[in-house]
Parts: structure tokens; C-alpha cells; sequence
């Protein structure tokens, strides 16, 4: 099992200017930042990173917010990475999240949501590459 998760903080909590309380909730869950940076994407950088959902009716939309303002990428490490990130950020409806997550806390909409998790370890490994290359991770288990 892999330890390492990619979040992003997205446009709308950046806008919230939750930046610093959200990475606080994600150290105190303790999750340790390997990397972090604040970025803004292109159209067709946000098309390539939600390849997957290219085919979904949200799609168009969904790289248009992912463009809207910067983001911030934060590749983490933590037992169990991508499940209990997962479990910390709660449900992609921040109307139905668990109390006390990060998308229940900070998250405006079903797509303004405030934070990006891995969903699996594959799809981790390959979205931490995405955002960071190796040299500006710091390697605190190796
Ligand atoms: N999204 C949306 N409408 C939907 C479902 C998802 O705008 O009906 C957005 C939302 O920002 C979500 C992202 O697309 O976080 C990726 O969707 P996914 O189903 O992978 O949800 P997640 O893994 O982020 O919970
Ligand atoms: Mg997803």
C-alpha cells in the first residue's frame, strides 16, 4: 500500500482565503506535507488532470472553476494516504458530508467544493507527478 496522496485546495476555498486553516486540519490529521505550491492552471492542464471525467456532463464546467483562480497542490504523507485523506475531506456534496470535514467546513457546492483527494493509490502516485517533480518533494521516509 502506498502512503502518499495528492490534495488540492481549489479555487473557491483559496478565495475563502482558508488556505492556511485547511492545511492545519490536514497536519492535525496527521498527514505531513511532502510538497506544496500555489499554481493556476490552464484549460488544457485542468482537461488533461480530469481526463477521466471528460465524458460526464460537469466536465466543461468543472475545468472552467478548476481555472477560475489559483490552486494549491499539496502532495501528503500519512499511513493509509488515500483512504483517510478521503475520510477527512468527506463526501464530493459538501451538503452531504460527515460534520467536521474539510468539504462540510469549507466547501460552497457539489463543484465548488474545496478540496481535491486521490482516489486511489495509483491515481495518487500519478497526480502527485503531475503537479511536482520529483527533486521538490521532500522524501522524509527515504
Ligand atoms: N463535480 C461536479 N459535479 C458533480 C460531480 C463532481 O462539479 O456532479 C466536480 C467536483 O468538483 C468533484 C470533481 O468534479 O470534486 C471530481 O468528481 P469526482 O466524482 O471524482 O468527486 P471527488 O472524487 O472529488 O469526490
Ligand atoms: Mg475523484
Amino acid at each position: 500500500m502506498s502512503n502518499r496522496t495528492l490534495a488540492i485546495i481549489k479555487p473557491d476555498a483559496v478565495e475563502k482565503n482558508v488556505i492556511g486553516e485547511i492545511i492545519a486540519k490536514i497536519t492535525q490529521a496527521g498527514f505531513k506535507v511532502l510538497g506544496v505550491k500555489l499554481t493556476k492552471i490552464t484549460p488544457a492542464i485542468a482537461g488533461s488532470f480530469y481526463e477521466v471525467h471528460k465524458e460526464r456532463g460537469f466536465y466543461g464546467e468543472l475545468i472552467a472553476y478548476m481555472t477560475s483562480g489559483p490552486i494549491v497542490p499539496i502532495a501528503l504523507e500519512r499511513e493509509n494516504a488515500v483512504e483517510e485523506f478521503r475520510k477527512l475531506i468527506g463526501a464530493t456534496d459538501p451538503a452531504k458530508a460527515e460534520e467536521g470535514t474539510i468539504r462540510k467546513l469549507y466547501g460552497a457546492g457539489i463543484e465548488a467544493n474545496a478540496i481535491h483527494g486521490s482516489d486511489s493509490d495509483e491515481n495518487a502516485a500519478n497526480e502527485i507527478a503531475f503537479f511536482f517533480a520529483k527533486s521538490e518533494l521532500v522524501n522524509i521516509n527515504s
